[in-house]
């Protein structure tokens, strides 16, 4: 039998921080008929889901959409804007910022790394101040964009972005603000034109539910004329030939029609939920969970409650237990995927989603698989995290969708 005939009774969880579970509403849509990308059908869909994903942006502005997965995404913001040799600040809070850091290099850029010492750094959010201090510096404005990671996947930990967007504008600097929000998009709080970004960065399999291959740029006027000067080598990434076939609801090659279709789908539920309900939901679902975590008397990730991720949560280990066992315990035994650590936190503790379809069910089973794993693995536990996320689910508002619909 190969792996992938494994199928046990009952659905399987799959709670890593993305791809998280894609909807059967969204499956279906994705498995209409594959029509013709030049076609009028296409466009009537193209112009659809490129004027309701700035609503999920909060943008007036262009969003590019890429056949691609994140990564993709991260290196046309990049190729775009800046020109061989720029130096670009980038701040890192996880394993993700460190990625993002490796990639600038190869592409030919000088990020220059920020952060906090050691493990500290991957327990709090991107410190402002730093990066202020940094460009009141530069009086040469030779860095041409600050780079940070709005929720940062590998720890569960986001960063205040418009506090960033106000020390780059409390130093004069004329740098471009590029964020990364794969994993926080329709899932955590985001306005791309409030918060002054220039360039921000998405992904398909996180917070909209869908499958991976989609990715996202959304634009800035500014970060626009800066393409216009950047002197990058890029073609497939190219904004400008994008944007002037996104006009009539086309892509300058073939799109990624069935994903587009399932893309238009997540659209109409997130926005018939209404994104501020999502938001709630979220943090609900995030508070539910760090009740959990410290019942059991063990200790996220987040140093800081200011930036809780409602997206997911880290549960260090305490010394001497290897957190990669325990998630293999409970894969094996409740069939359920818990996030893996990664780079520096690696084997310290794994990583709980609660993003994209997901309700008080979903994290109660998720929390009971892992109470039972973590038992089932010898971790001395003080109390029951899952009594108290029943209690604390049962004693707060429910979703207001789910109140509208009573
Ligand atoms: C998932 C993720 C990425 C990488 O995206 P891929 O789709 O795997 O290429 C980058 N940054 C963050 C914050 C992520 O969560």
């Amino acid at each position: 039998m190969i792996s992938l005939d494994f199928h046990p009774a009952g659905r399987h969880f799959l709670q890593i921080p993305g791809p998280s579970p894609v909807p059967d509403r969204i499956l279906r849509a994705i498995s209409y008929p594959t029509i013709d990308h030049r076609g009028p059908e296409f466009g009537a869909l193209g112009r659809k889901v490129l004027a309701d994903i700035r609503k999920i942006f909060k943008t007036e502005h262009p969003v590019i959409i890429y056949p691609a997965s994140g990564t993709g995404a991260w290196e046309a913001a990049l190729s775009n804007t800046t020109s061989p040799g720029d130096t670009v600040l980038m701040y890192e809070t996880g394993h993700f910022a460190t990625l993002w850091k490796s990639m600038a290099e190869s592409l030919g850029l000088q990020p220059e790394f920020l952060g906090l010492p050691g493990i500290e750094g991957w327990r709090r959010g991107v410190q402002p101040d730093m990066i202020e201090a940094r460009l009141r510096e530069d009086s040469g404005h030779r860095i041409r964009a600050v780079c940070v990671v709005h929720n940062e996947t590998s720890t569960g930990v986001t960063s205040d972005i418009a506090a960033v967007r106000r020390a780059i504008d409390a130093a004069g600097h004329p740098a471009l603000l590029m964020v990364d929000t794969i994993s926080g998009l329709a899932s955590a709080d985001y306005r791309h034109d409030e918060w002054g970004v220039d360039v921000t960065v998405s992904g398909s399999q996180k917070g909209l539910m869908l499958p991976p291959g989609i990715s996202f740029n959304a634009l800035s006027p500014k970060a626009i004329a800066a393409s216009k000067a950047a002197r990058m080598p890029r073609s497939f990434w190219r904004w400008d030939e994008i944007i002037e076939a996104n006009k009539n609801g086309y892509w300058p090659y073939t799109p990624n029609t069935n994903l587009l279709y399932g893309l238009s789908e997540a659209l109409d539920m997130i926005l018939e939920e209404g994104l501020d309900n999502v938001f709630a939901r979220h943090q609900r679902l995030g508070e539910a969970t760090r009740r959990a975590v410290r019942a059991w008397g063990l200790e996220i990730q987040c140093a800081d409650p200011a930036v809780y991720s409602p997206v997911l949560t880290g549960v260090m280990m305490p010394e001497g237990v290897d957190a990669d066992a325990v998630r293999k315990r409970i894969y094996e035994r409740f069939n359920m995927s818990l996030g893996q650590a990664l780079g520096k936190m690696r084997g310290k503790m794994f990583r709980i989603g609660h993003l994209g379809d997901c309700n008080d069910l979903t994290l109660m089973a998720t929390l009971s698989g892992c109470e039972m794993g973590l038992k089932l693995s010898g971790v001395p536990l003080q109390g029951s995290g899952v009594a108290a996320a029943m209690e604390y689910l049962t004693s707060h508002a429910d979703t207001p969708a789910l109140k509208a619909a009573a």
